[in-house]
């Protein structure tokens, strides 16, 4: 018998816009299972005046735009470094 429950991991991240400020919490998901080839990531609510600039499966790689027209990635790749060890 397989049990394949695929459970979507949910939490809120604080987006920070580097060029006007502007900033707020999105909601966002993944699942988090190894035998998957990418994480399904998906953000479910942005702050205000954040916008979807590019849909990804990975935080790195998916892309927020800001009303003042910056572009740049859900979670930096600083970050992501920041929390491996
Ligand atoms: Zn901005």
């Amino acid at each position: 018998m397989e049990l394949s429950m695929a459970i979507r991991d949910r939490f809120s991240k604080k987006l920070n816009c580097p060029q006007c400020g502007n900033a707020g919490f999105a909601e966002a998901s993944e699942i988090d299972d190894p035998r998957r080839k990418h994480p399904d990531f998906n953000v479910d609510q942005l702050p205000r005046g954040f916008a979807v600039q590019r849909a990804a499966n990975h935080q790195e790689s998916f892309m927020i735009k800001c009303e003042c027209g910056r572009k740049f990635p859900f979670r930096s790749l600083a970050e992501t470094a920041a929390e491996r060890r």
